[in-house]
């Protein structure tokens, strides 16, 4: 990426705050959410490329691994994985944090005690709605960007520099992963317009989609299978609930992080409001990712019990079992649904 170029000025104060924040330090430590997906990577890989060519010094430093689907993002920029020592180390380098994709502090995982110790300036840069007040010295939330990579793309816009294939690449992939390739409610004429814009720096689409979708093993395939299969459905078939269970991840070998696009994938259903999908790959602590199809605010109902997410895609994990976490959950859509027909005018279908 080069630097210079005119600058555009910042779209908002929260913005303006950032490039100050940006110009104040050298050396800059990147991290996302636990269970990092294309957004987060995506979102990093960008900023570091950005942060690199303004001349700053950039670790990334995750909790969890890099699924399979976007390591070749760390061929632009590595990305490295939780290890207490290696923490501590990049902690002490590091004069300042970005976190991308959450304004949670706990959502950063096994980085949250880590910056306990080292008090640090920290910037946000996030879509979700939970925890809007963010835990940074600078906070650009904004929830109604499509994706964190929509925001990193303004910031680097707003800067004058110019991207380069590789960032675009990156952020091509937060953009595409956080819409379900350009389908949920999320895609608006914004998202269209960056995605639009980013082809011109000669990436290549397809690419990019076979190498983000082809990776699931048959394992996780028949997983799905077996998964799907055994659906139910609620509230006149309006509310889809899928379980997953211990022994299932443990029969298929497959961890929690292979339920990625599963509770999507009953949207297809006609008539479907919602789905709910409990997933126990560890025995005793549930895992609910919640989607509404586009009429329901499902944000809410995971972040009263302690998660969070956007209106129409929300998660929570729940400690107990599939049936004390479905006690809390379906109840709520039910309201929710029962809302709907209330809404509903006079004589209308
Ligand atoms: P998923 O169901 O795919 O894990 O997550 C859907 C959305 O909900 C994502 O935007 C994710 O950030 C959010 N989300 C999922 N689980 C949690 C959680 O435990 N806490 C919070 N705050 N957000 C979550
Ligand atoms: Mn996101």
């Amino acid at each position: 990426m080069t630097a210079g170029g005119p600058q555009a000025p910042p779209a908002s104060a929260e913005r303006g705050a950032f490039h100050g924040f940006v110009a104040r330090y050298r050396r800059f430590l990147l991290t996302t959410h636990v269970n990092p997906d294309g957004d987060g990577l995506g979102s990093e890989v960008a900023m570091a490329l950005w942060l690199r060519a303004l001349g700053k010094s950039v670790r990334v430093l995750n909790d969890s691994p890099v699924p399979a689907a976007f390591t070749f993002l760390t061929r632009h920029h590595p990305i490295e994985v939780f290890e207490p020592e290696l923490a501590e180390q990049l902690f002490d380098g590091a004069e300042a944090l970005v976190v991308l994709d959450t304004s949670n502090r706990q959502r950063i995982g096994k980085l949250a005690p880590v910056l306990d110790r080292h008090a640090m300036p920290i910037a946000v840069v996030d879509h979700h709605v939970t925890h809007a007040n963010g835990f940074g010295q600078v906070n650009v939330i904004e929830p109604e960007a499509s994706a964190t990579g929509e925001i990193v793309y303004g910031l680097i816009r707003e800067s004058g520099c110019v991207l380069t294939t590789e960032a675009a690449e990156s952020l091509y992939v937060a953009l595409m992963t956080d819409t379900g390739s350009f389908r949920y409610s999320n895609t608006d004429s914004h998202a269209h317009r960056m995605a639009a814009d980013l082809l011109g720096y000669g990436l290549d689409p397809q690419k990019i989609h076979a190498q983000v979708h082809s990776h699931a093993s048959a394992a996780r395939l028949r997983f799905f299978g077996e998964v799907l299969s055994a659906l139910e459905l609620y509230e006149g078939g309006r509310v889809v609930v899928l379980e997953a269970s211990a022994e299932q991840f443990q029969k298929h070998g497959l961890a929690g992080a292979d339920t990625e696009n599963l509770v999507d994938m009953p949207r297809v259903v006609a008539g479907v409001e919602a789905v709910a999908l409990f997933s126990e790959a560890e025995p005793g602590k549930v895992k609910v990712s919640l989607r509404s199809t586009g009429r329901i605010v499902v944000d809410q109902v995971a972040s009263r019990l302690g998660g969070g997410g956007h209106p129409h895609a929300a998660g929570v994990m729940l400690r107990g079992t599939r049936a004390d976490a479905r006690s809390r959950i379906l109840p709520e859509l039910h309201r929710l649904i029962a809302a709907l027909d209330e809404k509903r005018p006079e004589g209308g279908h």
